[in-house]
């Protein structure tokens, strides 16, 4: 749906035929997910820390979003002029609960849609795109 560009952070995510992978960890003794990758398992109820890189996508459900109507502050970087947009917090069907840019226009977002994970273009910097992971209502 987007120009593939660059990802924002190398090695946090990926995207190949169209499919967004997320590259996290999680823990073998309890089956914790982690994103961004831990090196270790937080968990308190937890006695068999074991880490272990492990891949997550697919599709959630969105628990809740917030609206950006104003930039964010340096570092943060966003195409020029400023358009608003939909923050989600998505309880994926791996388990974990994850934050990200919507898509969808903040006037379509519905809290408990089921949603997507895409990766979609962030920001343009000296004519190269960059992407992040997003959320887009299915
Ligand atoms: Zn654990």
């Amino acid at each position: 749906m987007s120009e593939s560009g660059l990802p924002c952070v190398e090695g946090l995510f990926s995207a190949e035929d169209g499919v967004a992978t997320l590259h996290g960890s999680k823990c073998t003794g309890c089956n914790t997910p982690y994103f961004p990758r831990s090196e270790a398992c937080h968990n308190p109820d937890c006695t068999g820390s074991n880490i272990v890189d492990f891949d997550f996508g697919g599709s959630g459900t969105l628990w809740s979003y917030s609206v950006a109507d104003f930039p964010p502050p340096p570092p943060h970087k966003f195409d020029k002029p400023f358009a608003p947009y939909a923050i989600g917090v998505v309880d994926m069907e791996c388990g974990l609960r994850l934050i990200g840019q919507m898509v969808d226009k903040a006037e379509d977002v519905k809290v408990d849609a089921k949603v997507e994970l895409v990766i979609d273009t962030l920001y343009h910097e000296d004519d190269v795109a960059y992407s992040s992971w997003k959320f887009k209502q299915i």
